[in-house]
């Protein structure tokens, strides 16, 4: 590579900077070539450490290295991480003032930066092209450059300009990252950027700390509070909701249960918004409740659990939201709450939807990948993973793998479920929800039922050998095959094409049998949250946490842009007694152990003091 011989060696800035031992999967090569003025396009998943590939490249050579970002809001944030390693970091977006602005333009003309941040509209403009055809780049990074693919998409026509860079600048090095895992936005972002020459760079998609769930849902906000309760407390997470309501709901339930529970959702006032992300991103221990409206770029490192109680309406969405878990590496869960009147729900969604059959057909096909992975007896990794066209093995650390589920042969429930619908519509011309149809099969002589004259169905009763809830476990499955359709403003169910060969029976259905709710992937779960903790660490890393809290309030920065989670672990583990040694910590670079080395080693002692 040509580099100039007086350029650091990555492996240095590494270590001396960021703390950090070395390069993890693709990182050396991206970095290396990259920093050889090579182009190239990244595909890692969230957590997989983006942002090193074109830090290091900018430190390692002449000039700036110029990043553009859709999200503003988050630049001021990553300037402070990255002022608190020592880099010199600025950023230009229309959220400063011209003073503001006018010093970090001289900061960038007269070489005292490494990065600077610019949000995509920036480049549109041709003022700001003539200001960095003055200075000197060193390369242009562009953070989730999916945002050029996703049609819709706010800052798309913005990040569509960005493929003048290369004609302006043909000597400038580009890396585009994004996490989007999907072959055909992989694609499209190379096309539209005009990246011809640049190496690809494919990481596995895999997020081994984050453990998989799917549980039946009943009473999903005890569900959730249980979670938060027994595997979670006082841990930083998202629950996510599908209505504002239920966010507002949800949040005022978890506060009332003692939990600092916040909303989010694009109802709710900008500066309210802004204040409640702000909090989530800045203290310890804050659960965000929000609609899918949150979270893009939110890179804090330290989310432990993302809770869906909503069923996700694609994979992509599913693993994007849950891709916030754990950024850090630590074990972190993501649990979701699934049940019949979700798929209902959803199916009538799609039906009621705007735009033509194809788009319907679309939104079909994304939920019914989803339904499938809601509904495997397999490893829930390997179907995600396989998703995105990559292979896993069975992983050990999902609810299937640990509580693997039974399947059945549900022919012949189906079939009485499916003949039920079809003599209440084919004989008499009427549609019902799931709760008649199960009474009729357990032979209920309901109000509704005596009112109808279901009684006198030749199915009324035969389905007396499953209770209510199996039932409903049937009727889902139904719904997530496509055996059964649901129709009309009141979720009725309707045959589809597909229900025939049931009732004839030429098709057989299998059926996954809900675990039992056991204490299983809990106990298994909590052991994993005390990883590399030593025993009696647990106080220690506590009162370390409180110190970087009251640090990062004085300073105004987020808690983890002083040291994320990680790195007090392992500081609580190995009780250092000398700056030398807490400086080979992992995530302690120079800058930090100069700025914060005494804090720590007095917070360790002054434990000792009080015990
Ligand atoms: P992404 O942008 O891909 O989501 P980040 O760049 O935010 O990921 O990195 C995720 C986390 O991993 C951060 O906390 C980062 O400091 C840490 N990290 C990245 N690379 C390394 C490395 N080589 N060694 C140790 N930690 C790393
Ligand atoms: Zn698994």
């Amino acid at each position: 590579m040509a580099l100039p011989d007086t350029a650091p060696a990555p492996l240095d800035v590494l270590r001396r900077v960021f703390g950090y031992d070395a390069f993890r999967g693709d990182q050396a090569t991206v970095v290396e070539h990259v920093s050889g003025g090579g182009d190239a396009l990244v595909l890692m998943p969230t957590g997989g450490g983006k942002s090193l590939c074109y830090q290091i490249p900018a430190l390692v050579r002449t000039g700036v290295g110029v990043v553009v970002s859709p999200l503003i809001a988050l630049m001021q944030d990553q300037v402070d991480a990255l002022t608190a390693l020592g880099v010199r970091a600025g950023f230009l977006n229309s959220t400063q003032d011209p003073d503001e602005r006018r010093a970090v333009e001289s900061a960038y003309l007269s070489g005292e930066l490494d990065l600077l941040y610019l949000a995509p509209e920036r480049l549109r403009v041709e003022s700001t092209l003539r200001l960095l055809d003055r200075g000197t780049i060193a390369l242009f990074a562009i953070d989730e450059a999916h945002c050029v693919a996703q049609w819709g998409h706010d800052f798309r026509p913005d990040y569509l300009a960005l493929s003048q860079l290369h004609e302006r600048w043909p000597d400038v090095p580009r890396i585009a990252l994004t996490a989007t895992a999907t072959r055909s936005t992989h694609t499209e972002i190379a096309q539209r950027l005009g990246l011809t020459e640049a190496r690809h760079f494919v990481a596995s998609f895999d997020r081994p700390n984050i453990q998989y769930r799917i549980a039946p849902k009943n009473e999903p906000r005890r569900q959730l509070l249980d979670l938060l309760r027994s595997e979670h407390p006082g841990d930083a997470g998202i629950v996510y909701c599908l209505s504002r309501k239920s966010v507002e709901q949800t949040a005022e339930f978890l506060v009332a249960q003692g939990i600092p529970a916040l909303p989010y959702h694009a109802g709710l006032d900008a500066g309210l918004r802004a204040r409640n992300q702000a909090r989530f991103l800045r203290e310890d221990g804050i659960v965000m409740v929000a609609t899918i409206a949150f979270g893009m770029g939110i890179d804090k490192p330290d989310v432990r659990f993302v809770a869906h109680l909503d069923l996700p309406k694609s994979v992509e969405g599913y693993y994007q939201e849950t891709g916030r878990a754990g950024r850090d590496g630590l074990p972190s869960t993501a649990w979701l709450a699934y049940g019949l009147a979700d798929v209902v729900q959803q199916r009538k969604m799609i039906n009621e939807s705007e735009g033509d059959r194809a788009h319907r057909q679309r939104l079909s096909q994304h939920l019914d990948a989803m339904l499938a992975l809601c509904e495997t007896v397999e490893c829930r990794r390997v179907q995600l993973l396989n998703y995105f066209g990559q292979q896993g093995d069975p992983c050990g650390n999902c609810d299937t793998c640990l509580t693997p589920p039974e399947s059945w042969d549900g022919t012949v429930p189906a079939q009485k479920v499916l003949s039920t619908v079809f003599r209440l519509d084919r004989e008499r011309g009427q549609k019902f929800g799931a709760g008649q149809i199960i009474d009729i099969l357990l032979g209920k002589r309901t109000a509704k039922v005596e009112q109808f004259d279901h009684h006198s169905l030749t199915v009324f009763g035969v389905g007396a050998d499953l209770g209510e809830g199996e039932w409903r476990g049937v009727i889902r499955q139904l719904m997530a095959q496509g055996l059964l359709g649901v129709e009309g403003t009141y979720q009725t169910f309707v045959l589809t094409d597909a229900s025939r060969p049931v009732l004839r029976g030429e098709r057989r259905v299998k059926m996954r049998r809900d675990p039992e709710r056991t204490a299983r992937t809990r106990t298994r779960s909590s052991k994993a949250a005390q990883v590399e903790m030593a025993p009696g660490a647990a106080p220690v890393f506590e009162r370390l946490r409180a110190w970087r809290g009251a640090t990062a309030k004085e300073q105004g920065v987020p808690a983890y842009v002083i040291f994320h989670d990680a790195t007090l672990r392992e500081i609580a583990t190995r009780m250092p007694t000398t700056l030398t040694e807490l400086g080979t910590i992992s995530g302690i670079g120079e800058n930090k152990l100069a700025k914060y080395g005494d804090g720590v080693l007095e917070t360790l002692t002054g434990g000792d003091e009080a015990a």
